[in-house]
């Protein structure tokens, strides 16, 4: 039987430069090659408050996800970040499903990019939680049965819904796991690609501690 969570998962595997390397990467304006050293903090939240991106393009952080694939669907569309991604075409997949809990609300009201979530009535909360399981139960013995028939992975997988699990590696400049988050980890985001927005924005804040606290206080969100 396939296993069911409602987690999204970011795990730290290596990145590259830090606070000071932000610092150094800027003073090569006005100092050449030679500039590296000096005070880090001050100029750092200059730069941010400014705008002046560039330097935090020195720094990199590579991150793994495990995720159901309709967030990775949209955590792909960022382009500046670099992928790989488990195959199913050459691996069997793992029988996990997505399936929200009770911290999910279900219902939308008002209008795209301006609607509100609420929690839904006993009845919503409880047909939502059948239709997962019957769907994502039937979709795995489908799979299954196909496999065991001898048909490839690239085709069984036809039938298995977006809530299942994949697998990926995001890489991308400190600039840019900026920018994701200005998006991803906002109040209108999907629910469940802000928990990995916040999963990432973890990270930033003990690798990049400066860097972290200048683009909070300078991109209109509150002091945490
Ligand atoms: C709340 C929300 C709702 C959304 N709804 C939809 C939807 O309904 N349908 C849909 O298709 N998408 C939707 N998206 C996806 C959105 O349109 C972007 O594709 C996605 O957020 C990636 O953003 P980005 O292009 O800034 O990121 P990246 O691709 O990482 O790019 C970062 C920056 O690099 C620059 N850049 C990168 N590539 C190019 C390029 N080819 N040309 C010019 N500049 C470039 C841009 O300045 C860009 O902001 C939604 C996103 C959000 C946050």
């Amino acid at each position: 039987m396939p296993d069911f969570s409602s987690e999204i998962t970011v795990k730290h595997i290596d990145s590259m430069g830090d606070d000071a390397r932000i610092a150094s990467a800027a003073r090569v304006s006005t100092k050449g090659l030679d500039g590296d050293g000096g005070k880090v903090a001050g100029l750092v939240r200059a730069l941010m408050r400014e705008g002046h991106t560039s330097p935090f393009e020195h720094c990199v952080m590579t991150v793994s996800v495990e995720a159901p694939i309709f967030v990775a669907r949209e955590w792909m569309r960022h382009r500046t970040q670099s992928y790989s991604e488990i195959s199913a075409r050459y691996t069997t997949l793992q029988p996990k499903f997505y399936r929200p809990n009770e911290d999910r609300p279900i219902v939308q009201t008002g209008k795209a990019l301006d609607y509100h979530r609420e929690e839904g009535t006993i009845r919503q909360v409880v047909v939502t939680e059948h239709r997962h399981k019957w769907t994502e139960e039937e979709a795995w013995k489908n799979y299954e049965s196909m496999l065991s028939e001898g048909v490839a992975n690239e085709v069984a997988r036809n039938v298995l819904p977006v809530s299942v699990y994949t697998q990926f590696w995001a890489t991308a400049n400190l600039g840019n796991w900026f920018k994701f988050l200005t998006l991803r980890d906002a109040p209108n985001a999907l629910f469940e690609i802000r928990q990995g927005a916040q999963q990432v924005d973890a990270l930033i804040e003990e690798l990049w501690p400066i860097a972290w606290r200048a683009f909070h206080d300078f991109n209109g969100k509150e002091e945490q």
